[in-house]
């Protein structure tokens, strides 16, 4: 079995596989080939990578004979011309977004799967993209709020005088507003965070900070439905903007991550909000590429609004490319190393539900049926 590892293009600084990962797949008996340069923007060399048993080569080159092929960002159509007729390509598709790119790997004959369509089951945790992207994000918001905030996040008594905590708030207390908060921690702040999830009232609780909850209505009882929000009532959003509105303007560091599968991000923080905060306190969007759950965020950009710095990040991983590469690459191996039979060769196994969730296209036809409703 031939794996090949594309280089990425534009900004996306990540890579789908490590040596570590290279020196995995060449003990399963599959030869690896990887782009020339792949590694460069996060920091490995052709040369690691030829150390840990891959070759290096042109595109045309890794592409040639391969069956599997592994990136980060779904690659253009056009650019895996020279791949063989039932190949399986690995990555973050974007099949909501980039219909007509899965439709043309159809028409290419790939099978291509994406990872971000993963199921959330605990079998499949160890390839959840999702989740391993969105952890350093949430480090990487709190580190950046810091930054830009004129100001020290923890209490300082100095001879000169004591410096106040920072009052960090999180809102979203998924994967990165968990780790959001475990790192304002670490750095100092005085902590609280909210989601409309009850569960994570205890989450937040044990990570040392203070939950901010609407009472009084009901908001989405335990996890949610496999982990996730929905959207809540109107009466619940009143509720929530009020008690958003008492707290924030007390607060110095805002970082909101909430997100609601298939829908836009709910809007959490609207302008006249933002203007009771403090000059010099600092919002990281993490929602901004999702459509924001504060009113002006832009992605890619920060902007003021009335003194706050808002943050729209876009794509926070790729802007620690090591971590997030070892750990998308990982994600990958664990995946590769269901998708090969005993005999090391590729066998996609459709009747498997980690497999069948994120495969996209099979024999020339999409085969999702989300997918098929993005392509139309
Ligand atoms: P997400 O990125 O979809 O959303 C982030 C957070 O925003 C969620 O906690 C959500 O409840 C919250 N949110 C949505 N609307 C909101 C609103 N109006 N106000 C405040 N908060 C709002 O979520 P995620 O980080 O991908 O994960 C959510 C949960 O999924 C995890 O905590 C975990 O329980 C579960 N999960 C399971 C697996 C697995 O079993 N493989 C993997 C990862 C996560």
């Amino acid at each position: 079995m031939k794996i090949a590892v594309l280089k990425e293009g534009g900004a996306e600084t990540r890579v789908a596989a490590i040596p570590e990962t290279v020196k995995k797949f060449a003990g399963l008996g599959a030869a690896v080939a990887v782009e020339k340069g792949a590694g460069e923007p996060a920091s490995i060399s052709d040369a690691d990578f030829e150390a840990a048993g891959a070759t290096t080569g042109t595109r045309a080159d890794i592409l040639k004979d391969a069956d599997l092929i592994l990136c980060v960002m779904g690659p253009e159509p056009g650019t895996l011309k020279g791949a063989k007729q039932g190949a399986l390509l690995v990555g973050v598709l974007d099949p909501v977004r980039r219909g007509e790119d899965v439709a043309a790997y159809a028409a290419a004959g790939l099978e291509a799967m994406a990872m971000e369509w993963m199921p959330r089951i605990t079998r499949a945790q160890s390839m959840d993209i999702l989740s391993s992207q969105s952890n350093l994000a949430g480090y990487k918001a709190v580190v950046d709020a810091g930054s830009l905030y004129g100001r020290a996040f923890p209490m300082m008594m100095t001879a000169a005088g004591t410096v106040h905590p920072a009052k960090a708030f999180v809102m979203g207390v998924g994967v990165a507003g968990l780790q959001a908060i475990a790192t304002a921690r670490r750095m100092g702040a005085q902590v609280s965070a909210t989601d409309v999830r009850s569960a994570t009232r205890e989450q937040i609780l044990s990570l040392g900070a203070k939950p901010i909850f609407v009472e009084g209505v009901a908001g989405i009882e335990g996890e949610g439905k496999g982990g996730y929000a929905s959207e809540t009532s109107a009466e619940y959003q009143a509720a929530q903007a009020e008690l958003v509105s008492g707290h924030i303007a007390k607060q110095d560091i805002v970082i909101t991550t909430a997100l609601i599968p298939g829908r836009p991000a709910p809007r959490l923080i609207s302008d006249a909000q933002v203007a009771t905060m403090r000059p010099g306190s600092v919002i990281v969007d993490l929602a901004a590429e999702a459509g924001g759950n504060v009113e002006g965020s832009k992605p890619g950009e920060t902007v003021e609004v009335d003194g706050v710095k808002i943050i729209g990040p876009a794509n926070l991983p790729s802007q620690m490319a090591g971590n997030a590469s070892a750990l998308y690459a990982k994600n990958l191996q664990n995946l590769v190393e269901l998708l090969i039979d005993d005999e090391g060769n590729l066998k996609v196994d459709t009747e498997d539900e980690v497999i069948a969730g994120a495969l996209l296209t099979k024999d020339g036809e999409i085969v999702n049926e989300r997918a098929k409703e993005a392509a139309s």
